[in-house]
């Protein structure tokens, strides 16, 4: 007969029968014997060597980084991609298709405790859920990592499980489509083919899905952070721009292609040659196409609204072919009259007035409106024919992605809204939210969108010390156990040194741009160097004694993150923090007849007095309401590394891993697990394993549980140090104890 060698995260060896010859979990391992064998501890531990430990608690040497990394190898090794810190899930992007996400596998995690079955995403999001109802207290998921690690595959995973596992009814079918059908619409905008990712999401995403109180999915909600806007304009080589505009050319149909005026070559088009990629092996923009054509349908998006959206999807190109020449005077003079044409059609706007929008630069200064000529030379481009375009329709451009996207998600949550038809303005009983944001990056030249999105990440990390420092705290402090706390890095100061009213780099920043005359980026510079020399986290090429540090560019400074030392360029700062469009374009959109555009620009924008905030300021804020929202939950962590940089499978570059591993803060993050009590269960549970092991609770135990367990241990010479009572739970401080009690049942 064949057995099967059971682990589970305890290090415990459950003996199964093996069903079918198939496998019960990725974690099994057939044994064959005659039936009744006993497989002995040596093979039983051999195959727990050979995949290592489920939860990295259980490490025996858990200091050390090697260990650590040697586990995530063996079990990668073995197609084992998720492995514990206690309850946050660690997974490894196996760049391959496995199957342990069928609906039997699904099946599998319903309803089962966490310990009993092997790490899984589904496990994460069983458990959440559940904690949902039972508690009847939101939950969020939030989900690390750099990019390509497999972040929105996970979170993706995660809605599926809800999808298929929740009750279900006709009303709540059409909410779980919607939710499912929302991800290939956003990624089509938001998504592109970069360096790392073919399909890299260049925006962060938080999603809260609403349950009512059946526990069935019944609406939806999205917030968006940062688009990278500046792909509309240009893409480095050997990547894309957002995968829409590829699709629409491949997939469009003849005649919507010649009513936008496009033709179907991407080659055509500015704004998708200039990473020199227009196709990918991995990606099927036709099909696509008609996958993102539906999903709009059944999100509800009117056969009208689809069609100003590509009016405006096929302006954006148009506009990259915009060309400029200089006249005699010298000023932009447009070319290429057939581009006007389309856009004035396509944008609902007259041609003459977009013709001036873009060769005039109009500021009012004092209440009087000044009208000048733009001048070829005024635009940083040396050569006459690279033309004006990239500066003027640039910001023409990457407003308009920006804003279009936004009215993409505000109509997406309009369709994803929960009404109760019985209680109108009823809200749903708990939410589970998802977190997919962008992960630390450190590239060869950082800019304004590594400087946000690293601060972003310093803010989640303050929110992971905060809330697993502070649930273990709750937890001693519920259960009675005195417990001292362990040393970490706060990073609190760094926070403080980007976001600091007043003295903090986004203030600086803000104050640089506000500032008329010879502000620059390299003022900016300067003033950081003024107000921050000396601060331990903050470095440039000036020394507080006033000399030079040589290693340092002229126009960078260095910020120590929790997670390493990233340079930043200081070089478009300034412009990208104004994200300022001009005043006549800003009058030619809002005098659109297309709709959308109509909502992005109003008139308000105009008229408003009010300088509009800063692009860091703006994010400042709303990372500031994420913390709030996040906070407001219970947390479950997924920590997603990437195993290579050339997106293959079976390959496991430790030095692109061991850096991941120290960015997650997962060694730090273990050393918190351990320093407390590495593992605590219910009295009621530990007994019923254990209480053969000792005559005074075997067969039965009457008394109350907790005295049960009390003097089970005490049979089994706990010495004190190891372990301590709660309220409900005990608390084992070392692994080793839990081992050494499983090996004394397998023993016995
Ligand atoms: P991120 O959002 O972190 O940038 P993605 O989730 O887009 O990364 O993953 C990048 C690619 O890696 C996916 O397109 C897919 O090919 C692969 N991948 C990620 N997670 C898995 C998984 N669990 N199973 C199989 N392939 C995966
Ligand atoms: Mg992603």
């Amino acid at each position: 007969m064949e057995l099967k060698i059971h682990l589970v995260p305890t290090g415990e060896i459950v003996l199964t029968p093996s069903k079918d010859g198939g496998c019960c979990c990725t974690n099994c391992f057939k044994v064959v014997g005659s039936e009744g064998a006993r497989v002995t501890m040596e093979s039983a531990l051999t195959a727990r060597d050979r995949v290592g430990v489920q939860d990295f608690v259980l490490l025996e040497n858990f200091t050390s980084e090697a260990a650590f990394i040697d586990n995530l190898r063996k079990r990668f090794k073995e197609n084992l991609i998720y492995t514990y810190i206690g309850s946050v899930l660690v997974s490894v992007n196996p760049y391959k298709e496995l199957e342990i996400y069928s609906k039997q596998h699904m099946e599998r995690y319903r309803g089962v405790n966490f310990y009993e079955v092997s790490p899984h995403i589904y496990a994460v999001s069983d458990n959440s859920y559940r904690a949902m109802r039972t508690e009847r207290k939101d939950q969020c998921i939030l989900i690390s990592g750099e990019s390509g690690a497999g972040k929105t595959e996970a979170s993706k995973k995660i809605l599926q499980y809800y999808a298929v596992t929740c009750p279900a009814s006709d009303k709540v079918e059409t909410v779980k489509d919607r939710l499912l059908q929302s991800n290939p619409v956003l990624e089509a905008f938001g998504n592109a083919k970069t360096l790392r990712n073919d399909n890299s999401s260049r925006f962060g995403k938080y999603m809260d899905i609403q349950f009512d109180f059946k526990g069935a999915p019944v609406g939806g909600h999205i917030l968006n952070y940062l688009l990278e806007k500046s792909r509309v304009v240009h893409q480095n080589h050997g990547e894309r721009n957002f995968h829409v505009f590829y699709q629409l050319i491949e997939g469009g149909d003849d005649d919507l292609l010649r009513r936008l005026g496009l033709e179907r070559n991407a080659q055509q088009y500015q704004y998708l040659v200039k990473g020199n990629c227009p196709k990918v092996s991995s990606i099927n923009d036709k099909n696509e196409w008609k996958v993102v054509r539906k999903a709009l349908s059944v999100i509800g998006f009117s056969e009208d609204e689809v069609e100003e959206l590509l009016n405006i999807i096929a302006s954006v190109l148009h506009l990259g072919n915009v060309q400029f020449a200089g006249d005699e005077q010298g000023n932009a003079q447009i070319t290429t009259e057939t581009q006007i044409k389309y856009l004035a059609r396509l944008l609902g706007v007259e041609g003459a007035a977009l013709k001036e929008a873009l060769t005039h630069k109009k500021i009012i200064a004092k209440g009087e409106e000044l009208v000048s000529p733009l001048n070829l030379e005024q635009a940083a481009y040396a050569s006459l024919s690279l033309s004006l375009s990239p500066l003027k329709a640039v910001y023409a451009g990457t407003l308009v992605q920006g804003r279009t996207f936004s009215w993409l998600v505000s109509k997406i949550n309009e369709s994803l809204a929960y009404q109760d038809a019985e209680y109108p303005g009823r809200k749903s009983a708990a939410v589970i939210g998802l977190l997919d944001i962008y992960g630390f990056e450190v590239f060869q030249h950082n800019s304004f969108e590594q400087f946000c999105i690293n601060y972003c990440n310093e803010k989640l990390q303050q929110l992971f010390i905060e809330l697993t420092l502070k649930s273990e705290q709750e937890e001693y402090e519920a259960e009675g156990i005195t417990w001292e706390p362990v040393q970490f890095f706060n990073n609190k100061i760094i926070c403080d040194l980007v976001e600091e009213k007043f003295k903090g780099i986004i203030s600086i920043l803000d104050e640089e741009c506000l500032r008329p005359g010879d502000a620059s980026d390299l003022t900016f510079l300067e003033k950081l160097e003024d107000k921050l020399v000396g601060h331990a986290h903050f470095v440039t090429h000036k020394l507080a004694d006033g000399k030079t540090r040589k290693a340092m560019g002229r126009e960078e400074f260095r910020l120590l993150h929790y997670a390493g030392e990233v340079n930043y360029n200081v070089n478009g700062f300034l412009d990208k923090n104004n994200d300022l469009l001009f005043r006549n374009l800003k009058e030619a959109m809002c005098q659109s007849e297309n709709k959308i555009l109509n909502l992005c620009f109003d008139q308000s924008d105009l008229t408003d007095k009010k300088r509009p905030e800063t692009a860091a300021t703006q994010f400042k804020a709303s990372l500031a309401k994420l913390m709030e929202i996040l906070m407001s939950k219970e947390p479950s962590y997924v920590r997603c590394i990437k195993p290579n940089d050339a997106k293959q499978a079976a390959r496991f570059d430790e030095v692109l891993i061991r850096h991941q591993v120290k960015y997650l803060g997962l060694m730090e993050n273990l050393r918190v697990r351990r320093a407390g009590f590495a593992y605590r269960r219910k009295y009621e549970i530990f007994l019923q394993r254990y209480k053969s092991l000792c005559p005074g609770t075997w067969p039965h135990w009457n008394g109350r549980p907790a005295d049960g367990v009390a003097t089970l241990v005490k049979h089994l010479g706990y010495k004190p140090e190891e372990y301590k009572l709660g309220r409900s739970k005990i608390f084992i401080r070392f692994p080793k104890t839990l081992f050494a009690t499983e090996d004394a049942l397998e023993v016995r």
